[in-house]
């Protein structure tokens, strides 16, 4: 038996970062940049206002105060999206609001608090300075947020919602990224049944196919769902040809030492096993290889194969454990661990056999100090166990037993690999 480091490096070794695609900013959210991105424009684009207020010659402003306000003459308006055709002489302002661009002649924006713009009715044609400003106050200078020729984004970056919005203030509306991988499902069992079907005496609703394809959505892939493939070697292999166009291969169930042999023949004949079982519980009969198949070019291809356990809870376990980084390393992402943090345990766990243990378990943080204490029965087909927690309690395979009060690490569940 493997530990779960050696399964996932092995894994790991088979999976490669995928090819790249365009496509519209707005669908590359958390996709892996595969371009370089160069601004042939400055943003802003020109100098403009920080204030509604008056553009002003900075000089003009040298003597004023409350006490002697100092009176311009307002020559004209400028908004946000047009320029003024006016230059602010000597004596004069113009009047401005917040992103327009700053007119010829002016070196400096009044804000409106500083004139004596409240006590004005109407226009009155003039306004009254009441305080000195200096060169440059209230403007935002071209180029400040991005300079014309700089390299803003360097391919690797994943895109998060800001870069959205820096791709769009730069006026592209395709960004080049890694694809998504497309991982098929496929459940196997007997005693399974679809939803949406009546359920006869004896069988259960397929559950893995939708918390698997709920995970490949959420860590980037595209789930392609294969359905059910019966208990024998041919319906599996029908089902299993379905999924030869994808980049990964999921099945869950078929590999327990029952029926162990289904799923071990198949990837025997049709591709090439590569491991059994893996120290660690829940999640031991773990198996991985690969199938053979065909590129879109026609020529052959090996894909990986990993058949979860089918316990619905072993399922999502071996999936964040080495589903979940496959699909972060095929989109070309950089972070694979998911982050752990150091917790008291508030129950016991016993450690009978030597694997590595991960336990469902909630955690909270009081008075600085995260606490983890288990969602309650541990059976491997206990699923709302996953719908309670927010962590897996680790414990080591050299660990016989942790008591309450004892420190263990717990992958945090919702955290994101990159934080
Ligand atoms: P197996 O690994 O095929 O021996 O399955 C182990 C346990 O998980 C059995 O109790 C199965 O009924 C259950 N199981 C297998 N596949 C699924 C599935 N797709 N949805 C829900 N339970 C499943
Ligand atoms: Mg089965």
């Amino acid at each position: 038996m493997i530990s779960v480091e050696e399964a996932l490096e092995k894994i790991l070794s088979y999976i490669d970062v995928l090819g790249d695609e365009e496509k519209p900013i707005l669908d590359s959210i958390g996709q892996v940049l595969a371009e370089d991105i160069y601004s042939d424009i400055n943003v802003p684009p020109l100098d403009n206002s920080a204030m509604d207020g008056y553009a002003v010659r900075s000089e003009d402003t040298r003597n004023a105060s409350p006490q002697s306000p100092h009176l311009l003459r307002v020559i004209d308006t400028v908004m946000p999206g047009s320029i003024s055709r006016h230059e602010v002489e000597p004596g004069t302002a113009i009047r401005i609001m917040t992103g327009a661009p700053i007119p010829k002649g002016a070196d400096s924006v009044v804000r409106f608090e500083d004139t004596d713009e409240a006590q004005r009715e109407g226009d009155s044609g003039e306004t009254g300075i009441l305080c000195k400003v200096e060169a440059g106050l209230n403007i935002r200078r071209a180029g400040e947020d991005i300079t014309q020729g700089s390299t803003v984004f360097s391919q690797g970056v994943v895109i998060r919602p800001a870069e959205v919005g820096v791709l769009a203030s730069l006026g592209h509306r395709l960004v080049k990224v890694i694809r998504r991988p497309i991982v098929a499902v496929l459940a196997t069992g007997d005693e399974l049944v679809e939803i949406g079907k009546s359920l006869p005496p004896g069988k259960i609703y397929n559950s893995n196919t939708y918390s698997v394809a709920a995970l490949i959505l959420r860590y980037g892939g595209i789930p392609k769902i294969l359905g059910i493939a019966l208990d024998n070697e041919g319906a599996l292999v029908a089902r299993l040809r379905q999924g030869l166009d994808a980049d990964m291969l999921i099945t869950t169930g078929g590999v327990s030492m029952g029926d162990y042999d289904i799923v071990k023949d198949v990837l025997a004949k049709e591709g090439k096993i590569a491991f059994w079982t893996v120290r660690m519980k829940p999640g031991k009969p773990l198996a991985f290889g690969t199938i053979k198949g065909t590129s879109e070019a026609g020529t052959a291809r090996n894909i990986p194969h990993l058949g979860l356990p089918g316990n619905p809870v072993s399922a999502m376990v071996t999936f964040e454990l080495f589903a979940r980084p496959a699909i972060l390393k095929m989109l070309g992402k950089k972070h694979l661990v998911k982050p752990t943090v150091a917790a008291v345990i508030e129950n016991q766990v016993i450690n009978t056999d030597g694997r590595r243990i991960f336990t469902r378990a909630i955690v909270e943080k009081r008075g600085g100090q995260y606490f983890a204490r288990l969602t309650g029965p541990q059976g491997s087909g206990i699923l709302t166990s996953m719908t309670l927690a927010n962590g897996l309690v680790i414990i080591p395979e050299d660990t016989t037993r942790v008591v309450a009060g004892d420190a263990v690490q717990v992958m945090m569940l919702n955290w994101n690999e990159e934080a």
